[in-house]
Parts: C-alpha cells; sequence; structure tokens
C-alpha cells in the first residue's frame, strides 16, 4: 500500500516537473552518485555547508585553501559520525600533524570507515575544531553517534565545524574529496555537480559563479588551485547541494556582460552533472 501510494505520488511529480520545465534548458544529466556517508550533525542543527567558503576555495587567498566544508553552529552542538567504524585518532594536532601545520584543527577526531571510494581506498572522516571530544582512539562507533562538541579550536574564525574526506591515507592533508558528493541532498532538494571550463578547455580555477532565481541569488566559487583533489568519477570543480526543486540561471560574469548565462532545473532528489563551457 504504502508502496503504490509512493509510486502515484513519483508520477504525479515527474508529470508537474514536465509540466512546469522551460523549453530550453542546459544540457544537464543525471549522475551516478556515491552517496555513502551521513551529514556529521544531527537534525536538528545547521545540516548546510557555508557555500561562501566552499572546498577548494582560499576567500581570495585570504585563507589557506579550503579542503573542507564548514557548517556554522553554536559552540556545543552535537557533532556525529557520519557513518561507522573505528576511531584513527582523537586528540588535538598538535600531538598527531594531520594538517598543513600543529595546531591547525585543534581538537580532532579522524573515522576510519567500513567503505572503500569507487576507485579504491578506504574512507576516512576528520572532523576538526571540536571544543569537546567525547570518543578515544581505537573505539567502534556507529552512523549517528556524537563523537564530539562543535568548537573553534585551533585555526577556526567563530564557533563551527570543519568536516572532511579523505580517501587512502588519513594523515595526509592532500587526500581530500569534496564531502558534498558523499551524502545526498536534503529531502525535497537536489545537487548539482560541476565543471566549468574555460575558453582552451582548461578546468576554470578561482570562478565566482550564481545560482539565481527571480527572488534569491546563491553565489559561490570553483576550486582555486590545480593542487586541490577532484574526484576521479567527476572532475568536478564545484558542487552546489540543498538546491530547492525548481528553476535557475547559472551565470558567471566576464568581459562586460556573461561569460555564461543559461538556466538550470533541478527535481527534488535529483543529482546532476552540469559542464559549463564559459564563452570569454
Ligand atoms: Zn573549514
Amino acid at each position: 500500500m504504502v508502496r503504490s501510494t509512493c509510486l502515484v505520488l513519483t508520477l504525479i511529480c515527474i508529470a508537474l516537473a514536465a509540466l512546469v520545465a522551460p523549453a530550453a534548458v542546459a544540457a544537464q544529466n543525471d549522475v551516478s552518485t556515491h552517496y555513502l556517508l551521513a551529514r556529521p550533525l544531527p537534525a536538528s542543527a545547521n545540516v548546510r555547508p557555508d557555500m561562501g567558503f566552499p572546498y577548494g576555495w582560499h576567500r581570495n587567498h585570504q585563507s589557506p585553501i579550503h579542503h573542507g566544508m564548514d557548517y556554522l553552529n553554536r559552540r556545543g552542538t552535537p557533532v556525529i559520525a557520519a557513518g561507522g567504524g573505528t576511531v584513527f585518532y582523537a586528540g588535538n594536532d598538535t600531538e598527531m600533524i594531520v594538517g598543513p601545520q600543529p595546531n591547525f584543527y585543534g581538537n580532532v577526531v579522524i573515522l576510519q570507515h567500513d567503505l572503500s571510494a569507487p576507485e579504491g581506498g578506504t574512507i576516512f572522516t576528520l572532523y576538526g575544531h571540536l571544543n569537546s571530544i567525547d570518543v578515544q582512539t581505537g573505539q567502534t562507533v556507529n552512523q549517528g553517534d556524537v563523537i564530539g562538541r562543535v568548537g573553534a579550536t585551533g585555526i577556526a574564525i567563530g564557533s563551527h565545524l570543519h568536516f572532511e574526506v579523505r580517501v587512502g591515507n588519513p594523515t595526509d592533508y592532500n587526500a581530500v574529496r569534496n564531502p558534498e558528493l558523499w551524502y545526498p541532498p536534503l529531502p525535497g532538494r537536489g545537487k548539482i555537480i560541476g565543471r566549468i571550463v574555460d575558453v582552451n578547455g582548461n578546468l576554470a580555477m578561482g570562478i565566482r559563479f550564481v545560482l539565481s532565481t527571480a527572488s534569491s541569488v546563491l553565489p559561490s566559487f570553483t576550486y582555486a588551485e590545480p593542487s586541490i583533489p577532484v574526484d576521479p568519477m567527476y572532475g568536478e570543480n564545484f558542487v552546489y547541494g540543498d538546491l530547492g526543486a525548481g528553476c535557475y540561471r547559472l551565470r558567471v560574469r566576464g568581459g562586460s556582460g556573461y561569460a555564461y548565462d543559461e538556466p538550470i532545473c533541478i527535481n527534488a532528489g535529483q543529482t546532476i552533472f552540469l559542464e559549463v563551457h564559459l564563452k570569454s
């Protein structure tokens, strides 16, 4: 009964989406995903990452290039395991260096998951700037277990959770992937995995782009340096998640106008891959 109701609702949604879809939209494709993890915070917290400082961005050289995503939350907010596994390390990163310098992440937890990336390599998750740590190295955890509390230890501007996904080597600062590629969009929302390419066919680095509707403008940035690892499955240079279902214009400024300005539509629960070719 539940299954047949869901099927009917799905068909209605598909029919409605077809009715409201504009005649001409940018080429887009559903893409296979590897959503193997959950978010690192409970639903009662702010679970949406700060898209003003996404993975791969350096705030116009005002910050070290970002190897994870930030989730702005009050000090003391519970942080949960994004997947089941074992605590690889729990402590301060002055004792074990896992970043570009000692005491970069402050109080940090690294979990080793019983999962592998599609290209091979064990998946690890890192939780930085914690106010306090609730687990010990070697301990087994289940997805959703509280492992610590949000804080601002190490090098942090304000209280937030810094979350990373690392593949293969848990202590390698350069073994990262964009965390947004590892968990699904929130219910009722969708996600774009994208490549913005310049006129020479190269990934366009550090480009500001906006996703806009009639009533809102959502800005973000592509990865700023070629050194930031991309996912071998996508070769992406940005990911924008938790987009409300509907149609947007994706715009990149260039010259006296736009180097790109095309519509893009996304359905609830959909992840699409988009390649953008800049005209200038
Ligand atoms: Zn961060």
